[in-house]
């Protein structure tokens, strides 16, 4: 599939999430069995923790079909990285998009500020471009786009795959939001 098939595909089964279709194909032990041999996903999801964020769900996909990498508030971090580094460099995966949603709750503590402990802070900190970005007072889902959109550019800013990649025109990088309530991926 070509970068624009690939986004056209996640666009239709997000849009049956939406509507309450999914078809929820390769899911089932003949998919399970054609892939014991490798793996080709043509999407990465970097995704927040959230429970109620199910990017398998969300773009009604199967097995094999998304690599999806979790960490709270879908922060570019080192292990992040590295992550989506294996999936460009070895499998050819062309597109990653970086979902934030709605009503992030590690947002949301990175807004609020103060200590939360070591690892919490450390996280965070990942977050702090996006509020330095935001005026004061910035809606958290206003902070929760802009740290979408700037998580995008820091993959690139941060690994040479990932930028040699994006420059070549073999991978592109889309920044997105999910609505909680509707489902919708809105690209940003
Ligand atoms: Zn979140």
């Amino acid at each position: 599939m070509t970068i624009n098939e690939i986004i056209a595909r996640l666009e239709g089964g997000n849009a049956r999430f939406v509507e309450d279709h999914l078809d929820g194909k390769l899911q089932d032990s003949s998919r399970r069995n054609s892939l014991t041999g490798g793996q080709q996903p043509y999407a990465i999801v970097l995704s927040c923790a959230d429970s109620r964020v199910v990017p398998e769900l969300a773009f009604d996909t199967g097995l094999g079909e998304l690599f999806v990498v979790r960490v709270a508030g879908n922060v570019a971090n080192t292990s992040s990285i590295a992550s989506i580094e294996y999936a460009v460099a070895h499998i050819g995966t062309k597109v990653i998009v970086v979902l934030g949603h709605e009503s992030c709750g590690a947002v949301t503590a990175a807004v609020q500020g103060g200590d939360n402990g070591y690892n919490l802070n450390h996280l965070l900190a990942h977050v702090s471009p996006a509020l330095s970005a935001s005026d004061e007072g910035a809606e958290v889902n206003d902070v929760v786009k802009t740290n979408a959109k700037l998580t995008a550019q820091e993959l690139v800013a941060r690994s040479t795959i990932i930028k040699s990649a994006v420059d070549k025109g073999d991978l592109k990088i889309a920044p997105a939001y999910y609505h909680l309530g509707t489902g919708k991926v809105e690209f940003l």
